[in-house]
């Protein structure tokens, strides 16, 4: 694939990214080594961890019975085995990723003791500390020169462990001191999703991260291009898993791709293309399997952009709805609501209001921390003495991502007469132009995904 030029970059390299599928295997892993070493450009990769493997972690990190955490080590062992095994130096590596297993074991075994925030990402961490470990020695026995580095030396984050935020500033002079020096002669190969905090404890960056790791690393070593892969060659109009028809978008803007992702579209995670955008730099999507099949250019402009891009499904939502009679006519109620929501650490979605309720809903996707459920005790409490608090969930967003939306006449009766045999518990409409947010039932969503997908793009 060819380079492409971007004007605010003065570097020509390439970062990169490999999601968990493009190294759940030796199979897959040598093929992601074909697309490194076929653009001498790419001079940096940012690697998940092996397909499953991070599921695996998380559940040792929930704790759990001596005979289960033995039955998921196991797993862990298998998948990580399976591939040391093809490896020329496989007894050293293997040793190497002993290491690494005695350590899960002890984590797991504190876990099953007392589980915490800090202690999952920990564990959860060397998902990706093995994967790199392997594909760097892969990578070796192809003969490229390539260098392990570990990403906590220049990823220092904030401690909201399981959700950490990069420390952009040192992050920027970190990469510059760390990374840039070596890019001239060989290929580094680190982990995405993980980070550290100022007490060098590890963090992680939410499930799904790795992307964001690349796109920032990007952004702090100006490089020329992030290219992310996956096993979907590019972005699709729609998830082709859930609509088989559903069309490859060969290029599309950054404030829709930014759209597709924060409404749940799997493809990239949703603050992937921030450090993009600010830096200009344009993010590749393909498929490792087949690269030859190209993929997405996700970019700043695109020609003729059309009226419906695409339609993205995010499951698991929480509708809370609260209402008083106090805001009648008050002031200052709102306020009061989001200042308890912001000190709990609750990102917001979707809001509607009426005269004495609001309606939010909440994502509980994302965060490593699953066990938790984002409607803790103590901001429950906070809220009923305020208002009365309704909790509905097994919801589904479905959001219909295009452009100049707000300018289109007869919108309404194209999307809700297509849905007239579906419940449609909220609708969030007006804020941008780029979006229409319907809340469904859950169990309806994916039929009315392809009732949507029908009449809006085929
Ligand atoms: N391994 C992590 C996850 O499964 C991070 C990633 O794949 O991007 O969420
Ligand atoms: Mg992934």
């Amino acid at each position: 694939m060819n380079a492409v030029a971007s004007p605010s970059s003065d570097n020509q390299f390439v970062i990169a990214k490999f999601g968990g599928t493009s190294v759940a295997d030796y199979h897959a892993m040598n093929k992601s080594a074909d697309v490194v070493l076929a653009n001498e450009n790419v001079r940096i990769v940012v690697l998940s961890a092996s397909a499953g493997i991070t599921n695996l972690l998380v559940a040792l990190a929930e704790g759990c019975e001596i005979d289960k955490r033995d039955e998921l080590l196991q797993q862990v062992r298998d998948i990580q085995y399976s591939i040391v095994d093809h490896l020329d130096n496989a007894n050293i590596i293997r040793e190497e990723i002993d290491r690494l297993l005695d350590n899960i074991a002890r984590l797991a075994d504190a876990a099953s003791l007392a589980t915490s925030a800090a202690l999952t990402d920990e564990l959860v961490s060397h998902g990706e500390l093995m994967s790199t470990l392997l594909f760097v020695e892969l990578l070796r026995q192809r003969n490229a020169n390539s260098e392990w580095l570990d990403i906590r030396r220049v990823m220092k984050t904030n401690d909201q462990f399981g959700r950490a935020e990069p420390d952009l500033i040192q992050l920027s002079a970190l990469a510059k001191e760390h990374i840039q020096p070596k890019l001239a002669n060989a290929i580094v190969i680190t982990q995405g999703f993980i980070g550290q905090d100022n007490k060098g404890r590890t963090t992680t960056l939410g499930r799904g991260g790795s992307d964001y790791t690349a796109a920032l690393l990007g952004e702090s070593l100006n490089l020329n291009r992030v290219d992310i892969w996956t096993d979907v060659p590019g972005i699709y109009t729609t998830d082709p898993r859930v609509v088989p028809s559903a069309q490859r978008i060969d290029q599309i803007a950054f404030n829709e791709a930014a759209e597709m992702a924060t409404f749940g579209a799997k493809i990239l995670h949703p603050a992937t293309l921030l450090p993009a955008v600010r830096a200009g730099i344009p993010v590749f999507v393909g498929s490792s399997k087949a690269p030859e099949a190209g993929g997405t250019l996700v970019c700043d402009e695109t020609q003729n952009p059309p009226q419906f891009r695409a339609l993205t499904l995010r499951r698991k939502q929480t509708l809370l709805t609260l209402h008083s009679l106090k805001m009648l006519h008050a002031r200052g109620f709102l306020a009061e609501i989001f200042t308890i929501l912001s000190r709990h650490h609750i990102s917001v979605d979707l809001i509607t209001t009426s005269e004495v309720s609001i309606a939010l809903t909440l994502d509980t996707t994302g965060s490593t921390n699953t066990n938790g459920s984002l409607l803790t005790n103590a901001l429950m409490t906070e809220l009923s003495a305020l208002c009365r608090v309704e909790v509905e969930e097994n919801l589904a967003l479905v959001a219909i991502i295009g452009n100049s939306l707000s300018q289109v006449n007869g919108l309404g009766k194209q999307i809700f007469g297509a849905l007239e045999s579906f419940n449609i518990r909220m609708i969030s409409y007006g804020a941008s132009t780029h979006n229409i947010c319907l809340l469904v039932p859950g169990d309806d969503a994916e039929e009315i995904v392809r009732t949507l997908h029908k009449n809006l793009f085929e």
